[in-house]
């Protein structure tokens, strides 16, 4: 059978089980999280290979992080969903009525996930999309071949194909996916890939939550706690070899606090992954792909074209897709690596004589997915709160909103739209229906 018509066979599989689906009950519900996180963990070793193939991701964690991160969200929706399912009653206006809402699912779910968590980023939002009772297909992204095929195993296994498929493949294969009239579509992406998502769910008024990317900054002041802001700061540019849609894109700080911060975060760079002076790339993950390694050399080239100067590492390995921890200074504001989200262990420093200027340049940039605020006085804070936007913040803490299950997780126009993780997700993905009944 050809893709299309494998497409078609499924969806229509769906389109009609959702009915049955919608009726579940919360302990139905969670039998299919029990048995999906089952199968999770008989994978774990498979996971980690995998990761280590796609990514050359480091095996020493005691469970993959990615893994972690499922059975957690997993754990949580098992443990609420009785509660998350009940109907929220509102006051009314009207004496001779009861107002409530109930929380019935989408429907049939298109999600699509990212390379850089393959694993998690695809697997992790189905955990609200099973809670809510919704009908799922995913497309495991392409360029991570070895945790696709994992991924979708793990899906074939845990899922009757009525209630959840996946179909591996690229850009055809998505795009086959986007023709149909899903209800609701989930993407981690690129910002361009959400605008095609979007047009998309647009010919059949699908609603989608577009979890993108962007620039992310960390902001210092003079009074933040140096030490916290270097330590936070260097493991928020190098997470996952600086592919992470959280990830500290540019640091902005005073001019008085640029040299002793470039020499602090050197030493520690130093400390995490060189043995004396020689780098040792396997202590992390490396670029994902020589398009992706390319791209942020072109960066670096670009920079220092511009007068840039680089202050810590700036070697890259073509061989073995891999590129030192980058520390750039007198970057031009208008160079690639400034005006480019750099999914990569670059990190450009900028400084301020006033903050409004890093107002002004991420006024320009596009609302960011997280925003990291270094600072110990209230009125430096509530004074970045006020004048920027993005997705969440974090002060004095690398990316702490995410973490934190009881916060929503997700973008704002140019880092996406709609929320994940705890009740925010399952809200997310269900249709909130407003009931009044006249008593
Ligand atoms: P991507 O947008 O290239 O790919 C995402 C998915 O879209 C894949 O399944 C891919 O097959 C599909 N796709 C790609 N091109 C397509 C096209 N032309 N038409 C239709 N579908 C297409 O994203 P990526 O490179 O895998 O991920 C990196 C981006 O994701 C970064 O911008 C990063 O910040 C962002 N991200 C965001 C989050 C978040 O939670 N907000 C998390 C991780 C990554």
């Amino acid at each position: 059978m050809n893709m299309e018509s494998e497409i078609d066979r499924v969806f229509a599989l769906q389109q009609a089980h959702q009915w049955h689906l919608r009726t579940s009950t919360a302990e139905q519900r969670k039998d299919r999280l029990r048995r999906f996180r089952e199968v999770l963990v008989k994978y774990e070793e498979e996971i980690r290979n995998a990761l280590a193939s796609d990514l050359g991701r480091p095996a020493e964690e005691p469970m993959p992080f990615e893994l972690a991160v499922t059975l957690e969200d997993i754990d949580e929706a098992i443990e609420h969903l009785d509660e998350w399912m009940k109907p929220v009653p509102v006051q009314t206006s009207a004496p001779v009525g009861q107002a409530y809402m109930i929380y019935e699912p989408r429907g049939v779910v298109l999600v699509f996930g990212s390379w850089n968590f393959p694993i998690s980023l695809l697997l992790t939002p189905m955990v609200p999309m099973i809670a809510a009772g919704n009908c799922v297909i995913a497309k495991p992204n392409e360029l991570t071949p070895a945790s696709s095929a994992v991924a979708a195993k793990i899906i074939r296994e845990a899922f009757d194909e009525r209630e959840v498929a996946v179909f591996e493949g690229g850009v055809d294969v998505a795009n086959a996916l986007l023709e149909r009239p899903f209800d609701h579509i989930f993407l981690t992406g690129s910002p361009a890939v959400g605008k095609i998502v979007m047009a998309a769910a647009a010919r059949h008024l699908a609603s989608v939550t577009l979890e993108l990317g962007g620039k992310c900054p960390a902001i210092l002041d003079d009074s933040a706690n140096f030490d916290t802001a270097v330590s936070e700061i260097g493991m928020g540019r190098m997470t996952n070899n600086g592919q992470t849609c959280l990830c500290v894109d540019y640091v902005a700080l005073p001019e008085s606090l640029r040299d002793p911060f470039v020499e602090a975060l050197g030493n520690q760079w130093r400390d995490s992954f060189y043995d004396g002076e020689t780098f040792m790339a396997d202590r992390n993950s490396r670029m994902v792909n020589s398009r992706n390694f390319s791209r942020v050399k072109g960066y670096i080239d670009d920079a220092v074209a511009r007068g840039a100067r680089v202050a810590f590492g700036g070697n890259c390995d073509e061989e073995n897709l891999t590129i030192e921890p980058t520390i750039l200074l007198d970057t031009p504001l208008d160079a690639l690596v400034m005006q480019e989200e750099i999914f990569g262990p670059v990190l450009p420093i900028v400084t301020y004589r006033d903050v409004s200027e890093v107002y002004t340049f991420i006024r320009k940039s596009g609302k960011p997915l997280g925003m990291n605020i270094f600072s110990e006085r209230r009125d430096f804070i509530e004074d970045v709160l006020r004048n920027t936007s993005s997705g969440g913040v974090s002060v004095n803490g690398w990316a702490r909103n995410w973490p934190e299950s009881h916060l929503p997780f997700g973008g704002v126009n140019t880092s996406g739209t709609g929320r994940y993780h705890s009740i925010h997700g399952f809200r997310e993905l269900s249709h909130e229906r407003a009931v009044f009944e006249v008593i």
